[in-house]
């Protein structure tokens, strides 16, 4: 074991990882990266087919956005947007507003996913206290949600068997409605029954639009969300989409509430905002929304919400600069053609296998379900330290093993983590 990891162990607490069996699980101490590889402190290479956690789309070290934050870095590192504004977040609110599909946006940034959806909650909930109706102060969420880890977003979350511990906060979290969750065909049919039948207390409905990534890649029809929203508009409740995971081209286009027909009152974004490189996140608000809170000066209706980074103009830099790549190259044509093969692959080399349940795919989104003959296996787990081990980083959601790669993989890439994901099933499961 490398010297690194145990000084790593002596003072770095990592999330959602039990640091009693941390150096036991063998984790790799990345010095640097090429491309779609992570290299770590004694030269090995992994390809990252998880996007560092779902948030690199072109790769790592890409040229266009290493200059991007370089340019920046020369002009201002960071300024408050509190009160005052960043051209370089100005020019970076404005390709934003061009693509998202939310009517007359207004961007109000962020640095983390949960925070973008933490906003967003609040947004919806002042929005109606500046509005004069009273009454409308809870959330309808679905089964199987995740929205992230902050008290507020934990309490959209599913917490039953979530694997994100939702459950143990329950004291700490305030109630919602809960639906289906996308395991259930009928639950968005089930959703939108709840909004009418509910409207009166709903500040608003929070849905993955497409793919609920956490719940371990659950899908539901770009058909089926028409009834929720159909609903949201007859009962006035707000609809806010968590593209957290979904956003910048990981379901095939830029945005997954396009394919739903979506239009949301409050959009939130993270993770791939700017292409995996810095901490940003955003929520999307509607003209409707955002006129709600004009007023006088120092005014009740003021937003009462920011963080101190929020629109650091480095971030601003990099992910405007990745939206013009993301928009302007082929990247989402790549997105179809490697989620077809990765598709076709998976359905020939690893659907059969016994061990494997089930695959379920979207765009550069996939999870393939293991079946474990019982408790404690830790299947997951061990499947995942098989493929790290020949070189393929995974990390699994419980049991099921999660393919995220990053949006500009290549066919041979797609190949190889296949291959490896079948041996690696096949040694631990065999
Ligand atoms: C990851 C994720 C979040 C939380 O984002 P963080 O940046 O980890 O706080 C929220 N919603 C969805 C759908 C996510 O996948």
């Amino acid at each position: 074991m490398s010297d690194w990891a145990k000084r790593d162990a002596a003072v770095v607490w990592h999330g959602f990882t039990q640091m009693g069996a941390y150096l036991e699980n063998a984790p790799i101490i990345v010095e640097r990266a090429e491309g779609h590889e992570l290299i770590d402190v004694d030269g090995r290479r992994y390809l990252d087919a998880i996007s560092s956690l779902w948030v690199t789309t072109l790769g790592h070290r890409v040229p266009e956005l290493d200059e991007a934050v370089r340019r920046q870095l020369d002009l201002v590192a960071h300024s408050t947007l509190l009160g005052h504004g960043n051209r370089v977040v100005i020019e970076l609110a404005e390709a934003l507003a061009a693509v998202v599909p939310v009517d007359r946006p207004h961007v109000l940034f962020a640095s983390d996913g949960a925070s973008a959806v933490e906003q967003a909650l609040k947004i919806a909930f002042q929005f109606w206290a500046n509005a004069g109706v009273a009454g409308r102060t809870s959330y309808l969420a679905l089964g199987g949600a995740y929205h992230g880890d902050t008290v507020g977003s934990l309490s959209l979350g599913d917490g039953d068997g979530s694997g994100f511990g939702a459950g143990l906060f329950d004291a700490l979290r305030f109630p919602v409605l809960r639906a289906p969750g996308y395991g259930d065909p009928a639950a968005l049919e089930v959703a939108a029954a709840m909004v009418a039948e509910h409207a009166a207390q709903l500040a608003a409905v929070v849905v993955e639009p497409l793919v609920q990534g956490a719940a371990g890649m659950r899908m539901a029809r770009p058909k089926d969300f028409a009834v929720l929203a159909e609903a949201c508009r007859a009962h006035d409740v707000l609809l806010v989409c968590d593209e957290v995971a979904t956003g910048f081209g990981r379901t095939g286009t830029l945005f997954a509430s396009e394919q739903c027909g979506l239009a949301p009152d409050l959009l939130c974004l993270g993770k791939g905002l700017t292409g995996g490189y810095l901490p940003m996140s955003a929520t999307v608000a509607s003209g409707r929304v955002f006129d709600a809170f004009l007023g006088a000066d120092l005014g009740v209706r003021t937003l009462f919400h920011g963080h101190s980074y929020g629109g650091n103009a480095l971030a601003a830099a990099v992910a405007l600069r990745h939206l013009q790549l993301v928009t302007e190259t082929d990247v989402l044509s790549n997105v179809a053609a490697r989620s077809a093969q990765l598709s076709a692959l998976l359905r020939t080399v690893v659907v059969p296998m016994p061990a494997v349940a089930d695959v379920r795919l979207r765009g550069l989104m996939a999870g393939v379900e293991l079946a474990p003959p019982g408790e404690g296996l830790r299947w997951g787990r061990r499947v995942c330290a098989a493929a790290v081990e020949r070189g393929v980083l995974l990390r699994p959601l419980g049991d099921v093993v999660v393919v995220m790669p990053p949006l500009t993989i290549i066919a041979a890439e797609i190949e190889r983590i296949v291959v490896v994901l079948r041996d690696a099933i096949a040694e631990v499961t065999g």
